[in-house]
């Protein structure tokens, strides 16, 4: 199947007389024929379900759907993106071990890397995109576990040179983690350019319609657990009878360890209802990122010819960063737009506040246009050095670009722009 069928297909298939779209299994729990048959899904919870902490029927159709869009072995959903990255991270490093990241992420990730791991004993390495090889190679440390990074940088929107990165973390022996939200895989999948394991914000455009909040990990099965750097992975878990991750699942190893354990202590599963919610986003995602782009396109062009505009950055842009390794990477630049407005804090301000039909929100991949000043909302914790590596100005403002008539988008801009 394609993108837009597997959109559509992928994950749920009703048998004669079952309902055409995926059923919503509102229940806890699943009930059994006797206590031997719940023995037997304790010893291999992969049989059947035991309880909706770590899985329920809604939400793994929508699992099954996202692993083949990714072309993943595996997927499993959690109730935020953060709770994505947080486990993808989890899963592989314990306290005492490092990682190394891109600087520029999305600013969540950047607290969640920098303060709070900090805090459980991982340390996060910091590295900057346009760094040569050699100090690349140099970051690493023994104890280094993973490499992660962002396809569209949030809200930097740099392009990740995926294979670059994939190679250098292969050569370390550790795995390629690609946080794909901006993207999705309709414009970008990263597995195929040497990614190992993939994370998204499925608030963001998978769910498309800012309706539920939720994350989640696909494994491309491809990484090689047992080259003696993940010990967790392949020696026996004494949480579970002693099972062996990649003696037992093979190919699906961390992510059936990321369920198995880790969703197991921390339970940060979605409901049944969010997985029926972002199965309605996910069917209509292929048609939807196509305008996205489209729109996007024309918004960052009428930017660039705006006097009152310092700087426009799309990577779909002619001449824009990002665009070489957008033309490698990507099927189109998604639908988020970073401008710099010349008079800095205040300017951005006053041409936020004049737009009426895009809204002030906290969000970004909204159907509808919406905007945000990083500097003063998402990334406010951050110290002027922070916001710096992360490419953020006073005078940025995030675009995001929705699904409107792109006439009536453009018509609110120049709204904006007048009252600067
Ligand atoms: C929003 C976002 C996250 C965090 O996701 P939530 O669903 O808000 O927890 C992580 N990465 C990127 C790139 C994002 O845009």
């Amino acid at each position: 199947m394609k993108d837009e069928t597997k959109c559509l297909h992928a994950g749920y298939t009703p048998k004669n007389a079952e309902p055409r779209v995926v059923p919503i299994v509102q229940s806890t729990t699943y009930v059994y024929d006797s206590t031997d048959d719940v023995a037997a899904v304790f010893d291999d919870p992969t049989k059947s379900l035991i309880y909706s902490r770590f899985a329920n029927p809604t939400v793994m159709a929508v699992e099954e759907k996202i692993a083949a869009l990714e072309g993943g072995v595996g997927a499993m959903c959690t109730s935020s993106g953060q709770a994505a990255s947080l486990l993808s991270i989890l899963n592989i490093c314990r306290a005492g071990d490092s990682f190394i990241s891109l600087s520029e992420i999305y600013g969540g990730t950047v607290n969640l890397f920098a303060f709070t791991l900090k805090k459980l004993g991982i340390e996060c390495i910091f590295v900057d995109k346009n760094a040569t090889d050699e100090e690349l190679d140099n970051a690493f440390k023994p104890n280094t576990k993973a490499v992660f990074g962002e396809t569209i940088a949030n809200p930097a929107l740099s392009v990740l040179d995926i294979e670059r990165f994939a190679n250098l973390a292969h050569k370390h022996g550790v795995p390629l983690i690609v946080d794909n939200t901006f993207a999705t895989p309709v414009l970008c999948k990263p597995i195929d350019f040497g990614a190992d394991i993939v994370v998204h914000s499925t608030s963001k455009y998978m769910d498309g319609h800012a309706l539920q909040v939720g994350g989640v990990i696909v494994d491309s099965g491809k990484f090689n657990w047992e080259n003696g750097n993940f010990p967790e992975l392949v020696e026996p878990d004494e949480s579970y009878h002693g099972l062996s991750y990649t003696k037992t699942y093979g190919k699906m190893a961390y992510i059936l360890k990321a369920r198995m354990q880790l969703m197991r202590d921390f339970g940060v599963y979605p409901a049944a209802h969010s997985a029926f919610l972002l199965n309605l986003g996910l069917e209509t995602l292929s048609v939807r990122m196509q305008r996205y782009c489209e729109n996007a396109l024309t918004v960052a062009e009428y930017f660039k010819k705006s006097d009152k505009i310092e700087s426009v950055t799309y990577p779909g842009l002619p001449g824009d960063a990002g665009y070489e390794l957008g033309k490698k990477y990507l099927k189109g630049a998604s639908g988020v737009i970073s401008i710099v407005i010349k008079g800095g804090r205040k300017a951005a301000v006053r041409f936020m506040d004049a737009l009426e039909l895009a809204s002030n929100e906290v969000h970004v991949a909204d159907i509808r246009t919406c905007v945000l000043h990083p500097a003063s909302e998402t990334h406010r914790q951050l110290t002027e050095e922070q916001l710096k590596a992360c490419g953020i100005e006073a005078g940025m403002v995030r675009f995001s670009v929705g699904l409107e008539n792109i006439n009536d988008i453009l018509e609110d801009i120049e709204k904006g722009l007048k009252a600067i």
